[in-house]
């Protein structure tokens, strides 16, 4: 894959800071059962990268120090890490809200058969990414069959109360559009969405997150082997928005990466450019429960410590804006 950095790297973004913390963003491996085409982390089930146990302790540890409100979850199939249990179970005893950013076939796989109650059982928050409700664009992006599968797996957690009414189990779908555009309001499409769901398949779901594609990784290669690079780039820009600078994810995050590296959001831990907190070059979780002097700064949520910004940072705020909760 092309390295974009050369291409990001000239900024005229405005300088950020971070607020306080609230959200622990990991980032558990990139082994996955699908095969994704767009795959931002390239994820399949050939790949070995795993959070190991000595870095989920560390985790715990940070939890239990940090007072974070939210661990959100992401792979790969973060389900397929053998920890995963482990941890879900540790930040719900700590009253934690996670996330698990599920591709929903995964709980149709041979061997996830206690997935879709385990989740239920400890109230999590399933995020699905379901970039249609037309099968064919569905398959056509993330592979053959992997519509019905999906629509399988939303029947599935709707039958353990997930998005009925007066539930307390949440289930979110996430939209990112195709091609060279900004998505259409996320109001407008969850209504379509509710009532296309509900009418074709009889399936529920709470709110719709509609994302904006990043120009990284493999959608920023593509771009720039057709050539259009500058014209998207353009469109992000055409269409800042300074009221959304405040909102953006990263100023209340941190995102880990599956060898417990600190990043400012998932989009710079793909980029390889790790958080410049502290003036550390590149820090590990361990450095952040170990430092004395890191530990005050951990207490006070992080705030005020600088955020490693590019170009890429215009997709945050182009339009309604963008985050991993959808607009801002
Ligand atoms: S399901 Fe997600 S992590 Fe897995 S290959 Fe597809 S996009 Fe990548
Ligand atoms: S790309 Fe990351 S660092 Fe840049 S504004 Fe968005 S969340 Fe923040």
């Amino acid at each position: 894959m092309r390295n974009m950095l050369p291409l990001l790297k000239k900024t005229d973004f405005p300088a950020i800071k971070r607020a306080r913390m609230h959200t622990l963003q990991v980032n558990l491996g990139y082994l996955c059962n699908q095969t994704c085409f767009h795959c931002h982390v390239n994820a399949g089930p050939n790949r070995k990268e795993l959070m190991d146990e000595a870095n989920i302790n560390l985790l715990i540890q940070l939890m239990e120090v940090s007072g974070i409100k939210t661990l959100d979850l992401t792979g790969g199939a973060p389900e397929m890490n053998p920890h995963f249990r482990k941890l879900v179970l540790a930040a719900r005893k700590l009253k934690i809200n996670v996330i698990d950013r599920c591709n929903l076939t995964i709980l149709q796989e041979p061997g996830y058969a206690w997935l879709a109650e385990f989740l239920a059982d400890n109230k999590v928050e399933v995020a699905a990414s379901l970039p249609c409700y037309l099968e064919d664009n569905v398959n056509a992006q993330r592979g053959d069959g992997v519509f019905q599968t999906s629509i399988e797996g939303i029947k599935k957690l709707n039958a353990l109360g997930y998005a009925a009414e007066g539930s307390k189990l949440t289930l979110n779908l996430v939209y990112n559009p195709q091609g060279i555009n900004l998505p259409p309001s996320q109001q407008e499409l969850e209504t379509a969405y509710k009532k296309e769901l509900l009418h074709r398949y009889d399936i529920h779901f709470n709110e719709l997150f509609t994302i904006t594609n990043q120009p990284i990784a493999r959608f920023g290669s593509t771009l720039v082997s057709k050539g259009l690079f500058d014209e998207y780039m353009a469109l992000l820009k055409d269409n800042f928005q300074q009221a959304n600078v405040k909102g953006v994810m990263c100023r209340t995050l941190i995102s880990i990466d599956w060898q417990g590296y600190v990043y400012d959001c998932d989009f710079n831990q793909m980029l390889g450019l790790p958080a410049p907190i502290e003036g550390e070059e590149k820090l590990h979780i361990a450095q952040l429960i170990a430092q004395e002097e890191l530990e005050t700064t951990l207490h006070q949520g992080l705030a005020g410590q600088p955020i490693t910004i590019m170009d890429h940072c215009y997709a945050c705020t182009a339009g309604q804006g963008s985050s991993c909760g959808g607009a801002l």
